[in-house]
Formats: structure tokens, sequence, C-alpha cells
């Protein structure tokens, strides 16, 4: 944020910044209350010099880019997991499918005579259905079950992930002023009587 210099009667100056418009500041040197400008006003001073603003660059990129990078770069990969594990989800089949082979095997049976029915209720009764397997598309909903526990998961992380993000960017941390520069916010002085 750019910062300006407002002077006092006494010679003395403070920085200040644009959203401090309005505000009352008393002066360290002469103890004048001082007002800030509107924002229009403000504009229009000098500007401070800007060491105050390489230092808040220093502490953005010691501080913040130490949670900003790390936790954007979390929201990045779980993005992209979301939205690789989602296409796999999409490639499952998990509605009963018709199934040919049960339809062919109807087909088959009612032609049969009753003697060779009979033939192959035998051989079912002798050798048995088989070992029973799950079906295909009870497996995809199965998988396609824990693919949404794993996206909900994934979400959660990615708000998070971005809340940290949001909190690197907006969350800055109050720098020490320069001394005998900068004044302090004051209420305003009362009116008397
Ligand atoms: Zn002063």
């Amino acid at each position: 944020m750019s910062k300006y210099e407002l002077p006092c009667k006494c010679g003395n100056s403070f920085v200040i910044e644009p959203r401090q418009a309005g505000q009352s500041l008393v002066c360290d040197a002469c103890s004048a209350a001082v007002e800030v400008p509107p924002l229009r006003e403000i504009r229009q001073l000098r500007p401070a010099a800007d060491s105050g603003d390489d230092r808040s660059v220093d502490n953005w990129s010691r501080r913040q880019a130490a949670m900003f990078v790390p936790a954007l770069i979390l929201a990045l990969v779980c993005m992209s997991v979301i939205g690789y594990l989602g296409y796999w989800k999409s490639s499952l089949e998990t509605s009963r499918p018709v199934l040919e082979g049960q339809e062919v095997l109807r087909r088959t049976i009612e032609k049969q005579e009753p003697a060779q029915l009979l033939e192959i209720w035998r051989s079912i009764e002798h050798y048995g259905l088989g070992e029973r397997l799950t079906p295909a598309y009870v497996e995809d909903q199965q998988t396609a079950f824990r693919l949404n526990i794993a996206m909900a998961i994934l979400s959660a992380l990615t708000l998070v992930s971005l809340g940290v993000c949001t909190y690197a960017c907006i969350g800055q941390p109050a720098r020490p002023a320069p001394p005998g520069k900068t004044g302090k916010p004051v209420r305003q002085p009362a009116a008397k009587p």
C-alpha cells in the first residue's frame, strides 16, 4: 500500500496510509492533534520514502510466502487429484446392466423340451451353480463410494489450503513504525463546553 507524508505545524511529519483517512493523530514532537485529511487530499500529499514498503515486501516474502506457497501447492494438488478421481468415477458403470447372458439363457430355457430341462437341472444339481461372483456393477458402486469419500476429504483439504492462502494474503502482520514518524490514532478530543 502506498504511503504519504502528512506534515505537522511543528515540522514533524507522519507517515500515513490512505486507509487512515479521517483519523486523528497526535504528534510525538508537539503533542498537537492532527487530522488525517480525506482520501483525495491524501493522494496529493508527498509520497513517503518507500523504505516501509520495502520492508512490507520483505515481511510478505519471509512470513507469508512461507504459508502461502505450500498452501497454494497443496490446494492445486488436491484439486488435480479431485479432477482425476472425478474422471475415474465417471468411467465407472454403477447402474445394473441389462445382462445379455441372462437374456440368452432365458430364451434358451424357453426353447427346451421338458426332458432337456430335467437334464440341465440334474447337471446343476451335480456340479452346483459355481462360485458366486460379485457383479462388476456392484464392485463399481463400492469403488464410487470410496471415491466420493476421498473427494470429500480432498475438498475439505482444498478449502483449508485456500483459507490459509487467503489469510497469508490479507492477514498482514503489524509492522513496527519508524520512531518519531508515525503518530498514534487517538480518540477525538471532547468538545469543551
Ligand atoms: Zn507537531
